[in-house]
């Protein structure tokens, strides 16, 4: 496909339609400054790139699921639910990426209930348990139908991460 592309001389800004990409440089038949024309193929390539890796970004943080349906038995079994709500990342003061973990603990009784510990579970992408963080929630008391949000610094690198859960201390 044989497009025409225009160029415009920087000094006078003289517009030029052109059949192809002048292999050398081009001289401005106004003024005589000369200049090298971009390739617009080349700058397409770029953004082509950039969407590809913005499409990687994507599939990254997709990758970094939350384990949903265990706690979807548990509002069935216990009064109080744990939930994770959002996963970001922090560099850390050794330059390293940390997963911090956002949440929430729900008491989904009509009764006060004591806050439990909550258990950071992080799983490879063959679901292996990589490593496990205990930390205490906020408060110490839930009242009835009360919620507690919590967040936690993961202590752990982030490399070979694919999955994050939350579970009660049972
Ligand atoms: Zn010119």
């Amino acid at each position: 496909m044989n497009r025409r592309m225009k160029t415009v001389c920087d000094f006078c800004k003289t517009e030029y339609s052109l059949d192809a990409v002048p292999k050398t440089p081009v001289k401005c038949a106004v003024c005589g400054n000369v200049w090298t024309v971009q390739s617009p193929v080349r700058r397409n390539t770029f953004l082509t790139f950039v969407a590809a890796l913005c499409a990687l970004l994507a599939a990254a943080v997709f990758a970094i699921a939350v384990i949903a349906e265990h706690q979807i038995k548990q509002v069935q079994e216990k009064p109080l639910v744990a939930e994770i709500t959002e996963i970001n990342t922090v560099v850390d003061e050794k330059g390293e990426n940390r997963f911090v973990v956002s949440g929430v603990l729900h008491n989904r009784s009509g009764q006060i209930y004591g806050a439990p510990s909550l258990v950071i579970v992080s799983y490879d992408d063959e679901d292996m348990v990589l490593d496990k963080q205990k930390f205490l929630p906020p408060a110490t008391l839930l009242d009835a139908g009360a919620n507690v949000e919590f967040v936690h610094v993961l202590s752990v690198p982030t490399d070979n991460v694919k999955k994050i859960g939350v579970d009660l201390e049972k």
